[in-house]
């Protein structure tokens, strides 16, 4: 372990385990440590840099609106938030949205609006929330009780009250979990860090028809599916169905802390002045920073090439799945991919690190790829290629 290594772990919390080395920049889709040694970035710090590092663009913004206005509270009006938002909501189902700066608050705030909506309309006790079973929605105490995975609650029990879990992509489990107290149903339309989970044909089509017909709000988390991750700027839009909450969060920004709650106006209403807020949410230097990254992700060749590159992706893997017998299955969309192996995936991404390949590895056994939006198919070749290498050693 090196100086800085040994001094992150005397003086930070450790929480993290991370891997051995210390990035000191990056631009586009690579990245370098403190030795000067090269990386090629499959991860984009986890979903977030979907522009890639040190966009020369919003590199200017950041710095001008720098030297213009930082930060004054939501107390006032600022131009670029208001900007954002009418952004957002032209380009997506919901009429309003509410800035916070994480994906974990934006979850709080919609697990907040549900609960307010249907006390407003339905009278106190209807509060309860169906999630998925491997879901993820974050680590404060009532997204990490939403999270329906017994990792993330270990220790920090009693969880807070009512939260209800089912498996994912079974409509009869929602069915029969639904009680008097039910008053909404949140679910990522692809699970991330549950192990890039894909929804079956028709299975979000039919969770809104009977969240409708039993009055229950609909939430799509899409804090890591959304932003161009899949090939549209929201992953639900392929599914021809759309929520009357969604969350955002990791890429919305490239890179600056975001998130963002963004609902129907009927919904929104439940937020009545008073009811929720955040000193940091929506400030001028983030959102406007936010408004370029969406005017660059949403633009139909930028998300036409993601669905192409991330074709090219999946079958140059499903070739090495049929090599390598370790490969179990490989799905994703667009640029969120999943290789789920039948051994754990730690030790094949130490040796990509190893060969300057980063890659991360979820629920144990999936290794998740979600390089920069702007790879392109000569990056995806050498990083195969690795693998193909690594995955003979493993078999070896
Ligand atoms: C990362 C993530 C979150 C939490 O976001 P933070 O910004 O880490 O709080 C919530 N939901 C999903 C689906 C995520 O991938």
């Amino acid at each position: 372990m090196d100086n800085v290594q040994s001094a992150c772990h005397e003086h930070i919390f450790n929480t993290y385990g991370r891997l051995p080395v210390t990035f000191v920049r990056g631009e586009g889709c690579t990245l370098w440590d403190d030795d000067g040694r090269e990386y090629l970035d499959f991860l984009a710090g986890i979903a977030v840099c979907n522009l890639g590092h040190s966009h020369p663009e919003l590199a200017r913004v950041m710095f001008e609106q720098a030297n213009t206005l930082v930060h004054v509270s939501n107390l006032f009006y600022t131009l670029p938030q208001i900007d954002l938002a009418a952004q957002l909501t032209r380009l997506s189902f919901a009429d309003k949205v509410f800035f916070s700066n994480s994906g974990a608050e934006a979850n709080e705030a919609a697990i907040k609006l549900a609960r307010k909506y249907s006390n407003d309309r339905f009278g106190p006790g209807r509060f309860h929330v169906i999630t998925m079973k491997d879901s993820f929605h974050g680590r404060t105490l009532a997204t990490l009780s939403a999270t329906a995975q017994d990792k993330v609650h270990k220790g920090f029990e009693p969880l807070v009250e009512g939260f209800t879990y089912v498996d994912f992509n079974s409509i009869s489990a929602v069915e029969a979990a639904i009680t008097d107290k039910t008053c909404a149903v949140m679910v990522e339309p692809i699970q991330g860090e549950g192990g890039i989970n894909m929804p079956r044909e028709g299975y979000l089509r039919e969770l809104k028809e009977l969240c409708r017909s039993r009055h229950l709000l609909l939430i799509f988390d899409e804090v890591q599916v959304g932003m161009g991750r899949t090939g549209t700027l929201f992953a639900h839009e392929q599914e021809g169905v759309t929520p009357d909450i969604m969350t955002l969060a990791k890429a919305l920004a490239n890179g600056l802390p975001i998130g963002a709650m963004l609902a129907t106006g009927e919904v929104a209403e439940a937020f009545v002045l008073g009811t929720h807020g955040t000193t940091f949410g929506g400030t001028p230097l983030v959102t406007s920073v936010a408004l370029r990254t969406v005017q660059l992700l949403s633009e139909p060749s930028f998300l036409e090439r993601v669905r192409r590159v991330g074709a090219y992706f999946v079958e140059k893997l499903k070739e090495l799945q049929a090599r390598h017998e370790v490969v179990r299955d490989i799905r994703g969309r667009g640029l969120l991919i999943g290789m789920d192996l039948t051994v754990p995936g730690k030790d094949i991404v130490d040796k990509c690190l190893q060969r300057g390949f980063i890659i991360n590895c979820t629920h144990e056994t999936v290794l998740r790829f979600v390089p920069p939006l702007i790879v392109g198919e000569k990056e995806i070749d050498r990083f195969v290629k690795v693998l193909d290498e690594i995955l003979k050693e493993e078999a070896a």
